[in-house]
């Protein structure tokens, strides 16, 4: 079973970036309200994330670290239609096969403490029982020399973390985020469910008044989010963040979809800052594509792509309406 883990590892847990992503749509998951996430040296000495979601009951928790135990889906039909961040049971056993975990959580009676490495668990015993989890990963990839050597700088492992937590705190304006990284706070988020905050949070204050609304719908799908004026647009596609029922998702075709509203309005290798929540059927996704569920399948793709460019295209020129 530990070989298994380590070679799901492989395709789950390819850097701190990663670990971050899967205890974090963890937590979401756990509907929490407040996430804190804690960082040494670009995650590669510890990542911590805190929670104040349900937590694990007891008997549960062993399991939690079993390949494919999942408590999100109880039969193959919800596979089509998973409400869930997580589904596939693998990212805890993948992150505990090739770092340190140390566990704590509490449903809101009594807690359990679980240091588990490698794969092996170390220890399990009661704890204090605040309701939540917290979960930190030290030395990951300790056992897999191999895989530690391909991280690049810290520099660039941080800049992996804070634009995934800057996506996931997008797509949750009702959750308080907060990333430090090595006592230094990076990201701070209110959880007061106003996204044009968040994006201010996240993209700066001064910014705000560059975004406008987009809202719209069809038989199939509810778009709507926030997209800046032409005039604020950043080097770098990195600002585009597509949101599929509440799941930072990766898709060039929604991504040019989005940036053709634009028309000639874009300069060459300028992207605007968009936040794009597009809502529909779960039946009408398939997020069972890849292990890290970040590429999806999406049936009537192209109805949607023409929903966008025009819902782009009416608020960024107004005068055609
Ligand atoms: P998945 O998310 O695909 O179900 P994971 O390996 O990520 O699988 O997690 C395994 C299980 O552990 C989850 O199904 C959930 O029951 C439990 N779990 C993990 N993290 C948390 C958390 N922060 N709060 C509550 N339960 C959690
Ligand atoms: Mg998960």
């Amino acid at each position: 079973p530990v070989l298994a883990d380590q070679i799901a590892a492989g395709e789950v847990v390819e850097r701190p970036a990663s670990v971050i992503k899967e205890l974090v749509e963890n937590s979401i998951d756990a509907k929490s309200t407040q996430i804190d996430i804690n960082v040494k040296d670009a995650g590669l000495n510890s990542m911590q994330v805190v929670d104040d979601g349900i937590g694990i009951e007891n008997d549960d928790i062993k399991l939690a670290f079993k390949r494919h135990a999942t408590s999100k889906i109880n039969n193959p039909q919800d596979l089509f239609k998973v409400h869930s961040l997580g589904f596939r049971g693998e990212a805890l056993p993948s992150i505990a096969s090739v770092s340190d975990v140390q566990l704590k959580t509490s449903t809101g009676d009594e807690g359990t403490k679980l240091h588990i490495r490698g794969s092996k668990i170390e220890s399990i015993m009661p704890s204090e029982s605040r309701r939540g989890t917290s979960i930190t990963v030290s030395d990951l990839f300790y056992n897999t020399p191999a895989r530690l050597k391909y991280m690049k700088s810290l520099q660039t492992e941080l800049a992996k973390i804070t634009d995934i937590v800057d996506r996931l705190a997008i797509g949750h304006p009702n959750i308080a985020f907060s990333l430090v990284h090595n006592n230094r706070e990076l990201i701070r988020t209110s959880g007061r469910n106003n996204l044009q905050q968040v994006i201010g949070d996240i993209y700066g204050a001064r910014n705000l008044k560059r975004v406008i609304k987009i809202n719209n719908q069809d038989d199939d799908f509810k778009i709507n989010g926030y997209i800046s004026l032409p005039e604020l647009t950043r080097a770098s596609r990195n600002y585009v963040t597509i949101i599929l029922n509440g799941r930072y998702v990766k898709n060039y075709n929604i991504f040019k979809a989005l940036t053709d509203g634009y028309g000639s309005k874009l300069m060459v290798g300028r992207y605007p800052i968009v936040t794009l929540n597009i809502n529909l059927d779960p039946t009408l996704i398939d997020v069972n594509v890849h292990p890290t569920k970040q590429t999806v399948r999406i049936s009537k793709e192209e109805q949607l792509c023409n929903l966008i460019s025009k819902t782009v295209y009416d608020a960024i020129f107004p005068q055609n309406l």
